[in-house]
């Protein structure tokens, strides 16, 4: 295997959202400035792969058909919300949600035809955006596409999906929630406290998916002690099943110093959660593991946890 696939290119930089928004595409240079200081493509086991459109068509694995459209219809006029006011709409929108989407997609093929075991999406884990409707900074869900992907397109039996950002992944807990072939486990701040105010511990799932999936909420100013020990119930929990395929879902703002949350893990948390489940994938699934990126509105923050988490991937 050649390493570990970043994707990188001016089409994921597109997904920013204009007038001083958290998410825009300063978090993303920073990333990439330090990736550059830090690893070698080639040399470290990285290398890098460009951007690439989901269709229409890709889309609509995980969306509703109504859904697109109003995107469409949104991202022309260019301007009003997508949701109820944390996600605008801007010129252009359509395609730059698309290209997170394909890119995460484009791992999974990459993964599928043996190129690599080992991706990473930075503008991906948009895990908010439902079926039917835009949240949190999300428009399109790649991580609900690539696991429709996955298993309806592909065949695959089964995905574990991963998730470490600091506020919990609604988007996949919930569209998923009755699904037992995608096995769910999210570390995040206590909804009490964030949005979107969900992700209790007793939402394990439903009909033949109950037990399949994992909520552990942590109290605001939890820091890497306790992110170790919720990790580590995430392993035990995991190694009760087997799957194809692990998506991580990386969000870098339960670090110490985010803007718009109250966790405060080091980036030593992102460097941990990766190793664990490199190894995982080793032991369970022949390596194979796409990483996505997430929220993170601290750009120091996000470019350490991130570097971090190619590294780990890169190391095995
Ligand atoms: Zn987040």
């Amino acid at each position: 295997m050649p390493g570990v696939a970043v994707v990188r290119g001016p089409e994921l930089l597109r997904y920013s959202f204009p007038g001083g928004h958290p998410l825009s595409e300063v978090r993303l240079k920073a990333f990439f400035e330090l990736l550059d200081k830090e690893v070698q493509e080639s040399n470290d086991g990285v290398f890098f792969v460009k951007p690439t459109m989901a269709s229409e068509e890709e889309l609509l694995l995980f969306h509703t058909r109504d859904y697109v459209e109003f995107v469409k219809k949104r991202c022309e006029d260019g301007y009003g919300y997508l949701d109820y006011g944390d996600t605008p709409a801007f010129k252009n929108c359509y395609e730059a949600a698309s290209y997170v989407v394909g890119s995460t997609l484009e791992l999974c093929r990459m993964v599928l035809n043996g190129r690599t075991s080992r991706g990473f999406n930075p503008m991906g884990g948009l895990h908010h955006a439902r079926r039917g409707a835009a949240g949190g900074f999300c428009i399109f869900n790649d991580i609900g596409v690539a696991i429709h992907y996955l298993l309806d397109k592909k065949g695959l039996n089964r995905v574990a999906y991963v998730d470490i950002d600091c506020h919990h992944g609604d988007g996949v807990c919930y569209d998923f929630y009755n699904d037992p072939r995608v096995i769910f486990a999210d570390i995040h701040q206590d909804g009490r406290t964030l949005y979107p105010g969900t992700g209790f511990e007793h939402e394990t799932g439903e009909g033949k998916a109950k037990g399949l999936k994992l909520n552990i909420p942590l109290p605001p100013y939890s820091g890497d002690r306790e992110f170790l020990e919720a990790f580590n119930k995430v392993i035990n929990f995991l190694e009760n099943y087997d799957f194809d395929i692990i998506l991580f879902q990386t969000g870098a703002d339960g670090l110490a110093g985010d803007p718009i949350t109250n966790l405060q893990y080091s980036p030593k948390a992102h460097a941990y959660a990766a190793e664990k489940l490199t190894e995982m994938a080793e032991e369970k699934c022949g390596g194979n593991i796409v990483a996505m990126g997430g929220g993170g509105y601290n750009p120091n923050n996000v470019a350490a946890a991130w570097v971090n988490v190619v590294r780990k991937l890169a190391e095995r």
